[in-house]
């Protein structure tokens, strides 16, 4: 890593004169030279001593710990804006990427995957990129048009499209290199999470498991976008070989795990949407998995086996994608509790032995600490509230879990945590020196109960569940069922409702302190040396003190902040960069907070910018129902339809639009020219006339116009 550095000083000292010079970068001498995102394994390793974050989770170990000290908690309470951008209109969806910062240039994406490269001194926008995702395929997202950022390596910027592209982008220049499909797109396949890029490949997975999707991680020659391996996380549906790096396990054992028929009409799922790390002390790659498709395992494999490699832990070779080991957090998930959480390794002393281990906070609810070279389970706690288990067996590595948590024969059950679980995409943060993971939970809870009446249709949600979105209404509040022992004594812990930020000992596996905010969603973190933990909440932006939890810091954001931030140094000035807009699964599920651009925000000591705050939100008007043409439509059907079809957008709240008070209600055509012919595409409502008959739409609309008139 020494080595890197000199090397790379003659090229900084080139680049500032050519700026300095003629305000433009010097020309490309040769065809190989990289003049920006000039990132290696190297440089990836040595960022553990410097001062940027050129990496997902600034290093390899995905820690998001700096060793940064400049902002500390005696003058945090002077941090204030050096500068913001505000990006362009379309980015008023979710905004969840942490921004990766290389050699003064701070690369992020926003909404529909776009990709843009900022002066991180001053915000100055150096280049954008849009890969131009058709508006439909927000229909295939389950939780909005997010992204969860890029790589770089090699003077190039990776990001991964909505639409399944995985797309090189010259790291100067922002102009596309190459582009490969990754994904079949007669599937609804999406991608949202970041790619990494591991001894010269590009891994990156993909999403779609409510919606039925057979889910795999891929591996692309990082030069050229040639795929080297790809592995599979649930059996080929056919029986056959998919000649594949996975073909190997799921002959010998994995495909023993699955039973009945549901999960080869849906593919399984097991999607790998967001965590991807690799080890270089185990030359290996951890990847997450996601839940089952559809959710109930009654209806997907006749409520048999566990689904390997559903909601697990997979070990890979980065070469070859070769399987070494697994550890399923779920067997046989039956819930959504997905396993793609953020995976970071670290080096941790328990009993007095040193370990090199895995951690993770999925969906479930429990705190996992892994062998990161055996993968042998350490240990495993609440750190939410749960009562679908117990606890987690030591001896076998297995949940124990009681027969009603399954919801067969038509059973019903009120769990926590719920398919938002008691953690979820929202990155945590590793404090070696407090020996601290700070995860950002929420409580959760979810009635099951499933529909024996399901039916397979490709491009509809297919869960095998009952009223799970509907009808139109406020979410079930009820209280969980009675919890286990164990999970009440977590629960007596934390918040009444809505989010907090626990600082998690992984060594005792138990929580050091808890910190409530007044929000649904607590965001992503960051931790830094210098014992302080930053991160997002309803319209705040907040620091905590590492050891007490104590809020000493805090900004109003004018929107959400559910991104993970950053850190950097330039020219000695330490830098705290987040990513700011509202949107994602909790917006979608009824949002409490209208649509509005996304931005970035960038902290200082002394920085003195204000971001202005936006327009007030307007409802829309209730219908007037003197320009209404009169339905006779079936109103039962088109509610049933409306569950089917639309709730899992719509399901109220502002960040959607309130479709009860839609002017498109108005005749038959209007609303047609939408749902039907999707005139709004473009802003990401698509049309559904491949699946809906005329007849179907207006018996939507007959029910919308109930709702309008109960809205008045
Ligand atoms: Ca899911």
């Amino acid at each position: 890593m020494r080595a890197f550095r000199l090397l790379a000083l003659p090229m900084a000292v080139a680049a500032f004169l050519g700026l300095a010079g003629c305000n433009k970068a010097p020309p490309v001498t040769t065809a190989k030279a990289v003049t920006a995102g000039n990132v290696d394994a190297a440089r990836i390793q040595a960022a553990d001593h410097n001062a940027e974050w050129v990496s997902g989770g600034r290093t390899w170990s995905e820690q998001r710990f700096s060793p940064l000290e400049q902002i500390t908690r005696d003058n945090v309470n002077t941090l204030g804006l050096a500068w913001y951008h505000e990006f362009d209109a379309d980015s008023d969806r979710g905004m969840e990427a942490t921004p990766l910062i290389v050699d003064g240039v701070l690369y992020t994406t926003t909404s529909w995957s776009r990709v843009h490269a900022l002066d991180a001194r001053t915000g100055q926008l150096k280049w954008s990129y849009d890969p131009r995702v058709d508006g439909q395929k927000a229909r295939d997202a389950c939780c909005d048009v997010v992204n969860r950022g890029v790589a770089i390596w090699n003077g190039k910027v990776y990001v991964g499209a909505l639409d399944g592209r995985l797309i090189a982008l010259d790291a100067g220049t922002g102009k596309e290199v190459w582009s490969v499909q990754t994904t079949d797109t007669a599937w609804p396949y999406t991608i949202t999470g970041a790619p990494r890029v591991v001894k010269g490949k590009v891994l990156i997975g993909n999403g779609g498991a409510e919606l039925g999707v057979r889910g795999y991680v891929s591996a692309y020659d990082s030069e050229t976008g040639k795929l080297a391996w790809r592995f599979y996380t649930t059996p080929n549906p056919e029986g056959k070989a998919d000649g594949a790096a996975s073909d190997k396990v799921f002959t010998e054992k994995a495909t023993a795990t699955w039973f009945g028929e549901g999960w080869k009409k849906t593919g399984g799922g097991g999607t790998v949407w967001d965590a991807i790390t690799y080890d270089p002390v185990t030359d290996l790659v951890y990847i997450g998995t996601g839940n089952g498709s559809p959710w109930s395992h009654q209806a997907r494999s006749d409520g048999r086996g566990d689904n390997l490699f559903l909601s697990s832990i997979l070990a890979l070779k980065p070469d070859t994608g070769e399987y070494v080991w697994h550890y399923q957090t779920t067997p046989g998930d039956s819930w959504d509790y997905t396993a793609t959480q953020h995976i970071m390794t670290a080096d941790l002393t328990i009993g007095g032995q040193p370990h090199h281990v895995v951690m993770q906070a999925p969906k479930n609810g429990f705190f996992y600490v892994l062998d990161a070279a055996s993968g042998k389970l350490l240990s495993a706690e609440k750190y939410a509230g749960v009562n679908w288990a117990e606890k987690i067996d030591l001896a076998t590595g297995r949940p124990v879990d009681n027969p009603r948590t399954r919801y067969l024969k038509g059973g019903l059950s009120r769990l926590s945590a719920g398919p938002n679980g008691g953690h979820t995409w929202q990155p945590m943060a590793f404090n070696p020196r407090t020996g601290l993971v700070y995860i950002p939970a929420h409580r959760d809870g979810f009635t099951y109960k499933q529909d024996p009446t399901w039916q397979f249709l490709r491009g509809r949600w297919n869960l095998a569940l009952e009223g799970a979105f509907g009808p139109l209404g406020p979410p079930d509040t009820r209280p969980v069922e009675k919890l286990s022992a164990a999970g009440e004594a977590v629960l007596a812990k934390l918040p009444a409702g809505g989010g907090y930020l626990i600082a998690w000992d992984p060594v005792q596996q138990q929580p050091r302190w808890i910190a409530a905010e007044d929000n649904a969603w607590t965001g992503g973190v960051l931790a830094t040396a210098s014992g302080l933990v930053f991160g997002g909440s309803d319209n705040t932006f907040n620091a905590y003190d590492a050891v007490t939890g104590k809020k000493i810091w805090t900004d109003r954001t004018a929107a959400a902040v559910m991104a993970a931030p950053a850190t950097y140094e330039i020219d000695g000035v330490q830098y705290i960069a987040v990513t700011v807009g509202y949107g994602g699964a909790n917006a979608m599920i009824g949002g409490r907070f209208p649509r509005r651009p996304g931005r970035i925000y960038v902290y200082k000591l002394g920085g003195t910018v204000k971001a202005p705050d936006f327009a007030p939100h307007v409802p829309a008007p209730p219908l007037d129902f003197r320009t209404v043409t009169a339905s006779s439509g079936n109103v039962a059907h088109g509610g049933k339809l409306l569950a089917d079809w639309c709730l899992s957008c719509h399901i109220g709240g502002i960040y959607t639009p309130d479709l009860a008070r839609s002017p498109r209600l108005a005749t038959p055509e209007l609303f047609r020219e939408v749902v039907h012919a999707g005139a709004l595409r473009s802003r990401g409502m698509a049309g559904f006339d491949a699946w809906l008959s005329t007849q179907d739409v207006e018996d939507i609309r007959a029910f919308l116009l109930g709702e309008a008139r109960k809205a008045r």
